[in-house]
């Protein structure tokens, strides 16, 4: 068996069996072998074959991967020109775009960001987007009154949704922490449009799509190979282009209405909600018991930003409560669930100082727990690294999976659209999914597959997406 070797327990500066022995046990929980990645990519395809011929598996915990018909069969060429709204709700943050379509490739996007803040995400939120827009109009001078000619909007809105046409979307269930209440099962479009008129706001809303969608069409006008989206923001989520005709839930009826291939968004942040290859540890399993959506988006909680920096703060608990770390105490910050964002791991995974300066600053000034030694910092780094480490792997694995689900694709180069906070941001985050992916896929394919960053391309997309739905309205 070969492992996940990067990851090495460390030296020690100071001495301690007790200390190096609950290291090794992190590393045999957290480690991943090859015959581990190998056994998920194959249910991977399982999860997805049965994803493709049942309705409805989204929001159980036993289902396979939703693969939800996105409508969007339609792709950029880079010729399109047009200046769209677009909308780009993730799971942290609410993205207000006007975008230019140059025509050449290209785009210019003047974009003003909103944190989204608590109450939203727990009841406001579709007013709260309406007055968000309203700003972004004012602020830029786009508003306008002919109430014949609306603004054109594509709503990028990442949670999962029943789509029964473009611009129409049933919420299944949220995620991510929002609990916004009467909007499971209702129209999000109608939802969205509703809380605009109450501020006459003259938009109207032509397509919706989600990010992992917007991050392919962004993909796509710059790069035509480009086969799958993925995000690695707050969630993790990706889309790849089907042959219709593989949607054996769907008649043969509604099969013929559509074109040869269509957009499929996974929803894979669900993948084995069953609970049958991933390696959970107990760290995981508390974050899971404790969270809004238990037994859900199990996948999502092993790799994403909302949740990573939480399993490394369960290790690191786990740690203290054994009096190796920090000299057995905590503190009010570290003892609070979701104090240690994933922004400070990446920061932690990237100190290269000897006396690793930058996580004694992170530890002793945000996380306020004072004096910390050497060994403390280097284990508080080594935590880090496993987590993050295992995130990769297993990001890289389902990537991989996707792409041998048609390996006629990997005879010809092909593109891989990506967006999200931690693939931007952190450390060797895009050299990881190629290391899998030269793995899993052998040297000759993995050298034909490019990775991009399909910066801002949430929004950017549902702006293409807009212009290809207001053309045929
Ligand atoms: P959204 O999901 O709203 O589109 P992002 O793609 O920006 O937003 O992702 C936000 C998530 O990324 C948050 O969970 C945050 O903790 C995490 N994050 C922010 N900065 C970093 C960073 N430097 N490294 C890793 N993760 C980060
Ligand atoms: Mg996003």
């Amino acid at each position: 068996m070969t492992y996940l070797s990067e990851v090495q327990v460390p030296e020690l500066p100071e001495k301690s069996e007790k200390l190096t022995s609950l290291l090794n046990v992190l590393h045999d929980e957290f480690l991943l072998s090859d015959e581990t990645v190998d056994r998920i990519v194959a249910d991977f395809h399982e999860e997805m074959r049965q994803g493709l011929a049942k309705h409805d598996s989204m929001g159980k915990k036993t289902g396979p991967l939703a693969m939800i018909p996105s409508y969007v069969t339609s792709r950029p060429n880079g010729k399109e020109t047009g200046s769209y709204l677009a909308l780009d709700l993730g799971g942290t943050n609410l993205r207000v775009c006007q975008i230019t379509l140059n025509g050449d490739s290209t785009f210019s996007i003047t974009q003003q960001k909103f944190t989204i803040p608590a109450e939203a995400k727990e009841a406001t939120l579709f007013d709260w987007i309406a007055q968000s827009v309203e700003l972004f109009l004012d602020e830029h001078n786009l508003a306008t009154d002919d109430a014949s000619n609306p603004i054109p909007c594509g709503f990028t809105f990442s949670f999962p949704i029943d789509q029964t046409g473009i611009a129409k979307g049933k919420l299944i269930m949220w995620n991510k922490g929002f609990a916004v209440p009467n909007a499971v099962d209702r129209d999000i479009v109608s939802l969205t449009q509703s809380a605009f008129s109450r501020r006459f706001l003259n938009v109207k809303i032509v397509a919706i799509i989600n990010d992992t969608i917007g991050s392919l069409m962004a993909s796509a006008y710059s790069h035509s190979n480009s086969q799958m989206g993925i995000i690695f923001g707050t969630g993790t989520n990706a889309c790849y282009w089907e042959k219709t005709k593989n949607i054996t839930k769907w008649t043969k009826e509604e099969i013929e209405r559509f074109p040869e291939e269509m957009i499929i968004n996974m929803e894979w942040g669900a993948f084995d909600n069953k609970l049958a290859v991933l390696p959970f540890t107990p760290y995981d399993n508390k974050l899971n018991r404790k969270s809004h959506n238990h037994g859900l988006q199990v996948f999502e909680k092993m790799i994403s930003g909302m949740y990573l920096g939480e399993v490394i703060r369960n290790v690191l608990l786990w740690l203290v409560d054994r009096r190796v770390l920090f000299g057995g105490r905590s503190s009010e910050v570290l003892n609070e669930g979701y104090s240690l964002d994933t922004s400070y791991v990446s920061i932690a995974v990237a100190d290269e100082t000897p006396q690793l300066s930058e996580i004694k600053n992170l530890i002793e000034g945000t996380l306020n727990i004072p004096d910390t030694t050497l060994t403390d910092r280097i284990v508080f780094k080594y935590a880090c690294n496993l987590v993050g480490a295992r995130a990769k792997r297993l990001s890289g694995a389902a990537m991989c999976a996707v792409l041998l689900w048609r390996p006629e694709l990997l005879e010809k180069d092909v593109t891989v659209g990506i967006d999200g906070s931690m693939f931007q941001f952190y450390p060797g985050f895009a050299d990881s999914l190629m290391e899998e992916a030269k793995r899993i896929l052998g040297p000759e394919r993995a050298s034909r597959v490019k990775l991009i960053l399909a910066k801002d391309g949430s929004g950017f997309g549902a702006a293409i997406v807009a212009m290809t739905a207001s053309k045929k309205l």
